[in-house]
């Protein structure tokens, strides 16, 4: 008989999972809350890794979709202090994809909903709660009143995932506030502010914040400012004048992208614990956020990628087994999520040090680059 894997939630991690799952022969189907692929804008810049994110690609069958999506260009960076001197310049080799290449958000899930047939995709199924079935498997309740039911489930619904508490508390702890605006049109409408950023990504550093952008696929700019959790209330950063007096003192050639951007979005960075794990529970499993949420400095999404490939291909190695496929998946990515965990908090700690500048500098003399 067939194994039915439904997997809650369609963004990297659950496509990839689907992709490499339906190229393998195996029923998979993802439902996914949003109604359709444009509901939402899809946010920054990843840069995917050779050894995660690509690697997962591969698996998928879409290296060649996207080399042709990514822009290598992209893994240009620079770093300043807060009076605008340059502390690091990186630029990579013209057309080499051997490094870590960016690709905007929304291509990458594009390229990944695309490689799909139509039946793999629910949309607009909001995972309300899941039960077990008393014969195994699970049954699963919809928002809308709907039902489903599947032999194996994968909770790939992100951050606040509604099937990580069947597997483990995890509480979540709020490590930074971040701040996301946009600047329009550079080349034309502001091309200092362009020039400023170049074709990747720009962080200028101070004590205790960031100021951050990077250039996207369309010629916008996506700017970033972070702080600590602790220093003011999350709405008090959806005003401009109080972002710019965050910056008092910077070089005004800096906050220019402050001024340049239109409405900020302010929002809570939180993680689960580091080394978190979970007794194996049959026909149940977490990939992605649900399973270990991380600050931003860059892995996220491509450790997401990387369960979801190395998931699919116990499952396939062993389609009449998945409990033994789900357990040995676990372990494994427990194994290898604990040390990327822990790097993580200490990089985001570090970007929002009193010391921000140097310790920056010497992480970057010393380890590959974290994206933002
Ligand atoms: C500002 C920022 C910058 C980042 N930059 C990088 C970077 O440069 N590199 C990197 O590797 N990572 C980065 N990350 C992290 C990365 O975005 C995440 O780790 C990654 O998106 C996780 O993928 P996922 O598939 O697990 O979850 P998500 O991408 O969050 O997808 C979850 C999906 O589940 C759906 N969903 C949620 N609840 C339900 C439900 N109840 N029922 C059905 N569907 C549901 C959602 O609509 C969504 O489509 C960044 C994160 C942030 C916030």
């Amino acid at each position: 008989m067939t194994t039915r894997i439904a997997i809650a939630g369609g963004g990297l991690g659950g496509l990839t999972l689907a992709r490499i799952l339906r190229r393998n022969g195996l029923d998979a189907v993802v439902y996914e809350r949003e109604t359709n692929r444009a509901q939402r804008r899809q946010g920054g810049m990843l840069d995917l890794h050779a050894e995660s994110g690509q690697h997962a690609l591969a698996e998928a069958g879409l290296t060649e979709g996207f080399q042709s999506r990514a822009r290598p260009e992209g893994e240009e960076h620079r770093i300043l202090d807060s009076d605008g001197r340059t502390l690091i310049h990186h630029v990579p080799e013209p057309g080499d994809f051997s490094g870590r290449p960016e690709i905007d958000r929304g291509d990458l899930r594009d390229l990944l909903l695309d490689s799909l047939p139509g039946d793999a995709i629910a949309w607009g199924h909001r995972l309300a709660a899941a039960t077990p079935r008393p014969g195994g498997g699970w049954d699963l309740a919809f928002h809308d009143g709907g039902h489903a039911d599947c032999d194996v489930l994968v909770g790939a619904d992100g951050a606040r995932s509604v099937l990580r508490p069947l597997l483990a508390e995890l509480p979540l702890s709020y490590v930074a506030t971040l701040v996301q605006l946009t600047v329009a049109d550079a080349d034309r409408r502001h091309p200092d502010l362009a020039e400023l950023v170049g074709p990747g990504n720009l962080w200028c550093v101070g004590p205790s914040r960031i100021l951050s952008a990077q250039r996207m696929g369309d010629g916008s700019l996506r700017v970033g400012i972070s702080v600590h959790a602790e220093d003011r209330p999350v709405a008090d950063f959806g005003d401009k004048r109080a972002l710019l007096e965050l910056f008092e003192g910077w070089n005004p050639r800096l906050t220019a992208l402050i001024d340049a951007a239109g409405e900020p979005e302010p929002r809570r960075i939180e993680a689960t614990p580091t080394g978190a794990r979970w007794p194996h529970r049959p026909g149940l499993t977490l990939i992605g956020d649900a399973a270990h949420l991380m600050p931003p400095v860059g892995e996220g999404a491509n450790q997401a990628m990387l369960d979801a490939a190395e998931l699919a291909a116990r499952l396939v190695a062993a389609p009449g087994d998945p409990d033994a496929a789900i357990a040995a998946y676990e372990e494994a990515m427990f194994a290898r999520i604990g040390p990327i965990a822990q790097m993580s908090a200490r990089i985001q700690a570090m970007m929002l040090s009193p010391t921000a500048a140097e310790d920056t500098v010497a992480f970057f003399t010393r380890e590959p680059a974290p994206a933002g």
